[in-house]
């Protein structure tokens, strides 16, 4: 859910963090996300941002409309256009965790321009790293059902019968985007912009790398403790 009402849990007693979370597909981010925010963060991704233009027909949402129907990355002018409306329409003291945004160094460093104008700094980048082989398993293995959306995995989460969904009973399908020789090139594309931005934060001293191959609570377990002494020091 993106929190874009000014005055949304504006009663609660949140620490006001600002993370960001970078991870390749299938690394669990949105999963992590919702764990971590339950403890004290507002999950904002950027996908959902554009979606949400989209949906309204708002004049930036015509022009995401193209880039995300043709499946390709929306380009740094676009997306820093977009988020930047996004930053300015939050209070400087309102937390988030961004999945998504910044993806690549041109957008990483217009985003530091934005804060740095609000005397603002991020807390941590935290990164999820995940190998390519588990991620093509996590993936490849994944088959949804068309008519209601639920999801499914081969090998962890099977239906009970093959290939039918346990709900409707309609036949399972692999998205398109989910094929091996699709996700490699993803993963390829992903490492090859997301590279030096990981550099970039590493160098700022404020990235916090994670191996994400393990249960989910223990994940946000795990990253809520590390992520305490990078609170602590503002
Ligand atoms: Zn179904």
């Amino acid at each position: 859910m993106v929190d874009a009402s000014p005055g949304a849990s504006q009663d609660a007693p949140k620490r006001s963090a600002r993370l960001v979370l970078i991870g390749p597909p299938g690394a669990g981010k949105g999963t992590l996300a919702e764990n971590l925010c339950s403890f004290s963060f507002d999950h904002i991704s950027s996908g959902e941002i554009f979606r949400g233009h989209v949906r309204n027909q708002t004049s930036l949402g015509q022009r995401l409309e193209k880039s995300l129907a043709d499946g390709q990355l929306v380009s740094d002018d676009l997306t820093l256009e977009t988020m930047k409306k996004w930053f300015w329409s939050r209070k400087p003291n309102q937390g988030f965790l961004l999945d998504g945004f910044p993806r690549t160094l041109p957008q990483a460093r217009a985003f530091d321009e934005w804060l740095e104008s609000r005397s603002l700094k991020l807390d941590a980048v935290i990164h999820l790293y995940l190998e390519e082989d588990a991620v093509v398993e996590r993936i490849a293995h994944r088959r949804v059902c068309p008519k209601d959306g639920r999801v499914y995995h081969l090998l962890y989460n099977p239906p009970a019968k093959e290939g039918i969904c346990d709900d409707c009973g309609t036949e399972l399908i692999q998205r398109p985007d989910d094929r091996e020789p699709i996700i490699r090139e993803r993963l390829r594309i992903y490492r090859q912009k997301t590279e030096p931005v990981l550099a970039y934060y590493r160098e700022q001293g404020i990235l916090l790398t994670q191996d994400s191959d393990r249960h989910a609570a223990e994940l946000a377990k795990t990253v809520q403790q590390k992520l305490q002494p990078f609170l602590a020091i503002r």
